[in-house]
């Protein structure tokens, strides 16, 4: 593991999300070995009050040389080992908005502190071995959490459900490699090794291996959110209806068959699950060159997402042109989204039978919405698509770790299989090895972790 450059350091930052004039209460926080220092130096707290771990001072925060206060405040002091960061930490919590929090924080740095990079007080509580990497990841991950779900997967990570399993899976490996090396290294002194058991251990290991993998689709699904496509051809309402569904104007909506030439996205809350919508540019042949690369993009979008609405006009009905769309997104969750039906009712509209959800909708009277709501969560439910009973899921750095695990695994077994030297074996074992400690931290480059800590913000 790389070492710390920055440990000696006393870090500070504002660890609230700070808006102005809104916020009651902001946190300044610090940690080093010189915390606790510039408390002393800069709060005061009246009477007979301990300046003891783990307590909470009243006070007032006050300019160290001209003695002016600058807010009113309360401190919290947590000592080393017993922080976050393991080491010595204060957090001033202060009057909410700007003004406050940066004249406090200010006055942290003049007094000797540094201000902390993204990331930097969850580095030092991996570094000093307070969580391990995925634990740290899974902290990133609480924070940014969109839906009551998301937030309960990054929480069992953070309390070590990932980690828990893949330091095992770690150990398991290392024992078989001694069992291996042992018979290098010492063949004439120990009984021959057992084939047949370091393949059921190998086997068992695979298995778990590829069990925590699965958990990488809805593990994606929880974080990025439900990605929904709207297809159909040009001017069925497709964009009046995501104007509708999100409020906004990001949509073009004009007459012009074929004005929304890209794909425009728009971020909605459906029953608490994160829905990310993409208006897609009608899907028809074309010769417009621009119209082209909007088609070839819907169609792209149509084939990612995890559920797509193909809408058509209540007045045409199913026609050719939605049997050409329908051909190309037919094997994907679909709701049929019968729109404009203050034009022509829904019922006349005949459509594939093997299409079982359907939402009448009027995208420019706001009708019809809710129901498209709860038939987008009735896909969700059938589908399987949420992560509902997930207690874990991986993320696309531990996935990608772990396929290469898997594959180091493979080549281990087939090893075995071709009766080649038992150094051979420990080729891929090892690597199987390094890469289940890349997860975990264990064995990481510093590459590694500032991909990882980059999309920290600044105070975490
Ligand atoms: P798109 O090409 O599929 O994105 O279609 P638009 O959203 O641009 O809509 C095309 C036209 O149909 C616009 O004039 C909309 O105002 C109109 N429109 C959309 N939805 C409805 C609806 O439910 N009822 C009626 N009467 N007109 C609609």
């Amino acid at each position: 593991m790389p070492d710390s450059p920055t440990q000696g350091e006393t870090i500070a930052a504002i660890a609230t999300a700070v808006v102005p004039e809104q916020g009651s209460i902001g946190i300044v926080r610090l940690s080093g070995a010189q915390a606790l220092e510039i408390a002393q130096e800069i709060f005061y707290a009246p009477g007979k009050q301990q300046w003891q771990s783990h307590r909470i001072l009243y006070g007032g925060i006050c300019h160290p040389q001209t003695g002016k206060q600058i807010d009113e405040a309360l401190l919290l002091i947590m000592l080393a080992p017993r922080s976050f960061t393991r080491e010595d930490v204060v957090e001033f919590h202060c009057h909410g908005g700007m003004i406050p929090v940066q004249q406090v924080l200010q006055l942290c740095l003049e007094c000797g502190a540094r201000l902390a990079q993204p990331g930097e007080f969850t580095l030092r509580a991996f570094f000093n071995g307070r969580i391990d990497l995925t634990q740290a990841e899974s902290v990133a991950d609480l924070v940014g959490a969109r839906s009551p779900q998301a937030a309960q997967i990054a929480l069992a990570g953070l309390q070590g459900k990932l980690a828990t399993p893949i330091r095992q899976l770690r150990h398991n490996c290392l024992d078989i490699l001694a069992e291996v090396e042992a018979r290098i290294d010492f063949e004439d002194d120990l009984p021959p090794l057992n084939e047949t058991e370091i393949r059921d251990r190998l086997q068992l290991v695979q298995t778990e291996v590829k069990h925590i993998l699965a958990t990488a689709d809805r593990g994606q699904l929880l974080r990025s959110g439900l990605k929904v496509a709207i297809v159909g051809a040009p001017n069925v309402g497709k964009s009046s209806l995501l104007n509708a569904w999100s409020r906004s104007d990001r949509a073009i909506v004009t007459d012009l068959p074929g004005t929304t030439r890209d794909v425009v996205e728009s971020n909605l809350i459906v029953g608490g699950i994160p829905v990310q919508v993409l208006d897609t540019a009608g899907i028809r042949a074309t010769e417009d060159t621009v119209e082209k690369i909007g088609v070839a993009r819907s169609q792209k979008a149509a084939r990612e997402a995890d559920l797509v609405l193909l809408t058509l006009d209540a007045r045409q009905g199913w026609t050719d042109a939605e049997a050409e769309i329908y051909a190309l997104v037919k094997h994907r969750p679909l709701i049929l989204i019968i729109n404009k039906i203050d034009l022509a009712p829904p019922d006349r509209v005949t459509y594939p039978p093997e299409i079982e959800r359907t939402a009448p909708t009027c995208a420019i009277g706001d009708r019809g919405l809710d129901r498209l709501e709860t038939a987008i969560l009735e896909t969700i439910k059938s589908e399987n698509l949420t992560a509902a009973n997930l207690d874990l899921a991986i993320n696309q750095r531990q996935e990608a770790a772990l396929t290469r695990v898997k594959t180091a695994l493979e080549c281990v077994q087939n090893t075995i299989e071709q009766n080649l030297p038992l150094d051979f074996w420990t080729i891929d074992l090892r690597d199987a090895i390094r890469t289940l400690g890349e997860i975990t931290g264990e064995d990481v480059t510093e590459s590694v972790l500032e991909r990882i800590f980059s999309r920290f913000c600044i105070g975490k």
